[in-house]
């Protein structure tokens, strides 16, 4: 079923618009900055020793002035805590992520980390506290080692070699022709959509950041790959708050707070045996999976 999914379009979009444009990774941040700067974003705040709370206090927000994407939005998540957002295609999921990571501003309410107001901070510090794996992962014309180091471009190869394995992704980087020094290109030709994944998985771990931002993958990956990458997500979200767009049941059922969105609501909020106790829309969404999953 494709009920519970939709790749982060605008997220992913806006990375691989600037990446494909250039080649190397610091002109991306060189880019960001003089977006920011643009925005006047040189008088806003950084943000610093983050814990990893996060709030959104009645957040209104629409694409287009007509109608609205997201409607009242309130929700808090303590640092650490592992945050699903479920709910049919258009329900707002990619939106809640958007809005977080300032890709858009909230029209109206407020979103918080920390306890401070995100659009008080510049959006490159706000980055910097969080890293994302995305379905459709980033990759640049380049070595592994250079497409990894783009989770922190301060970091030496042993480090990079490090959150490879972390990763998971050593195993498979030494198998390439020239192990971390092989060439990837702009599509990642030569590796599969698994392995990919797994990169940046490593990168994430190498960026180390407070917040997670995931979005699951829903094209097939074979099992080997996806168990290896199921096993580094698990260890990356480890004492990170992390806010997934859940795909797969096992993601959902293990989630702190479950929260159901549709048309832009949240609908139904809650731990995985909370909802099913509910019996109402989750509940239905999970019966539906585990049929499915059962064939
Ligand atoms: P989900 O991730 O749950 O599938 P989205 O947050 O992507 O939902 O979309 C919520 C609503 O906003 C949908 O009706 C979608 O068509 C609309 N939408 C998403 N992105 C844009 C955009 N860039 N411009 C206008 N409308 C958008």
């Amino acid at each position: 079923s494709r009920s519970f999914t939709r790749p982060l379009n605008d997220l992913a979009n806006q990375f691989n618009t600037l990446l494909s444009a250039i080649a190397g990774a610091e002109r991306v941040f060189e880019i960001l900055d003089e977006e920011d700067e643009f925005l006047h974003e040189t008088d806003l705040r950084e943000l610093d020793d983050v814990r990893g709370e996060v709030e959104f206090q009645d957040v209104t927000f629409s694409y287009e002035e007509e109608n609205q994407t997201v409607k009242n939005i309130n929700l808090h998540v303590s640092p650490g805590e592992t945050a699903a957002f479920v709910g049919p295609t258009g329900a707002g999921k990619t939106t809640m992520i958007n809005l977080l990571s300032r890709f858009y501003e909230v029209d109206s309410g407020c979103i918080l980390i920390d306890g401070q107001d995100i659009s008080d901070i510049r959006r490159e510090s706000l980055r910097q506290h969080m890293g994302f794996v995305l379905q459709d992962s980033f990759l640049f014309q380049g070595t592994v080692i250079e497409n990894i180091r783009y989770g922190r471009l301060s970091a030496t190869e042993e480090e990079v070699i490090t959150a490879a394995k972390l990763a998971n992704a050593h195993s498979f980087i030494m198998k390439l022709p020239h192990h971390y020094h092989t060439v990837l290109n702009q599509d990642g030709s030569g590796i599969s959509q698994g392995q990919k994944q797994l990169l940046s998985i490593a990168r994430a771990f190498l960026a180390n950041p407070t917040i997670l931002i995931l979005d699951e993958a829903t094209s097939s990956i074979d099992t080997v790959t996806e168990l290896k990458i199921q096993a580094a997500l698990k260890e990356l979200m480890k004492g990170r708050t992390s806010f997934v767009i859940a795909h797969r049941l096992n993601t959902v059922q293990n989630a702190d707070r479950i929260f159901v969105l549709d048309n832009g609501r949240i609908i139904e909020e809650g731990t995985h045996d909370f909802l099913l106790m509910q019996e109402g829309v989750y509940y239905q969404l999970h019966s539906k999976a585990v049929a499915l999953t059962n064939g």
